[in-house]
């Protein structure tokens, strides 16, 4: 009988997981609520749903649109998260896409960024969702990757969260839970604007800036020559598409936690033949922090047989001021100290290295 032969285990491919999306997008309340009602929420949700059916990495089987009725309380919408929640495991993605209001109270215990849902009163923080308990759930729920796209106001405060603390335990830290952020809002921006962009084609003309210009990159891809596109990735592709764009939009802001934001999160639309060669390996330190940043599938191994320039990236990272620039450089040094165990090449690494910590 042959041999099968030696090798590593294929890697599991989308069909081997239940990767779950769950699209969250409350356009409707109550005409005394205050809150104010655009179509372009809905549009938005229902977009999600059509262009996550059509990306071969979800297909319509994974991808659940609440309906109006099911978005209408907190309750229903911590319902239908436990749900998909619950049927992730290991190996899969739980992403939640929330397009609708945000508020932010300071005078509420724990103040968090709170979710609009139907039933939301204007000046009654106890009818919306807090921003505590989506996370909570996602951080109970044992898929490997949990990502959050938050459409809507104040979604540049969602990690600060109450208590005095800057980040929720477990969720938001570095104890690698694996959650990313994505947000339509960087910096000191509170509010989105929610009228959506003539720039855009069909449909996603209709959709919020952020969504519509998010859905625009999904739907065609980008020209990076990778099959498959990061979290990363998608925000790099989205923040040059607004910056492009004739109208002026606020700017997205991702928050990341650990090492997984290089896993691919959705299949690249571009065409193969339009799509950039691939680029040889970064070459100087500038290069590779950039290329590790972007979450391009660079061949690590080859950074690291350069201790002087495995410290000299690490510095440049830990200096960044970029989203996610820490974590990456908290990952490259752990794979340094394991590799430098000789002290002279641990001494040429840790010398570049430990520059930016100096004060
Ligand atoms: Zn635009």
């Amino acid at each position: 009988m042959p041999t099968p032969p030696a090798g590593p285990a294929p890697t599991a491919r989308a069909a081997d997981v239940t990767s779950r999306a769950l699209v969250i997008g409350p356009a409707e309340y109550a005409p005394d609520s205050g809150v104010p009602r655009y179509d372009e929420i809905g549009v938005s949700a229902v977009q999600y749903g059509e262009v996550l059916a059509g990306n071969p990495m979800w297909g319509k089987d994974r991808c659940r649109v609440l309906m109006p009725e099911e978005v209408r309380t907190a309750e229903s919408v911590m319902s239908a998260l436990e749900t998909e929640a619950r049927r992730t495991g290991p190996g899969d993605i739980l992403m939640v896409v929330y397009i609708g209001h945000g508020a932010y109270w300071g005078d509420v215990p724990g103040a968090e960024v709170h979710f609009s849902v139907g039933s939301s009163y204007k000046d009654k923080p106890w009818t919306w969702l807090s921003s505590w308990y989506l996370y909570r759930a996602m951080r109970l729920c044992r898929a490997d990757l949990k990502v959050l796209i938050a459409d809507c106001c104040y979604s540049n405060m969602l990690p600060h969260l109450g208590n005095g603390l800057d980040s929720l335990p477990g969720v938001l830290d570095d104890s690698g839970q694996g959650t990313c952020v994505l947000t339509a809002l960087k910096d000191d921006n509170v509010r989105a604007w929610p009228l959506g962009c003539e720039a855009l084609p069909g449909p996603l003309a209709e959709c919020t800036p952020f969504s519509g210009h998010t859905l625009d990159v999904l739907r065609n891809g980008t020209t990076d020559h990778q099959p498959e596109l990061t979290l990363g990735m998608l925000r790099d592709a989205v923040e040059n598409e607004m910056r492009r764009c004739r109208f002026a939009h606020d700017r997205p802001r991702m928050l990341l936690n650990d090492a997984r934001e290089g896993r691919a999160l959705f299949t690249n639309r571009m065409d193969p033949a339009r799509r950039a060669p691939r680029p040889d390996s970064p070459v100087g330190a500038e290069e590779w922090a950039a290329a590790l940043l972007r979450g391009s599938d660079c061949d690590l191994e080859e950074l690291l047989n350069d201790p002087r320039k495995t410290g000299d990236v690490v510095a440049l990272l830990r200096t960044s001021h970029r989203e996610g620039a820490a974590a990456v450089a908290r990952r490259i040094d752990e794979q340094a100290s394991l590799r430098f165990r000789s002290p002279r090449d641990f001494a040429r690494y840790w010398n570049k290295a430990e520059r930016a910590l100096r004060p």
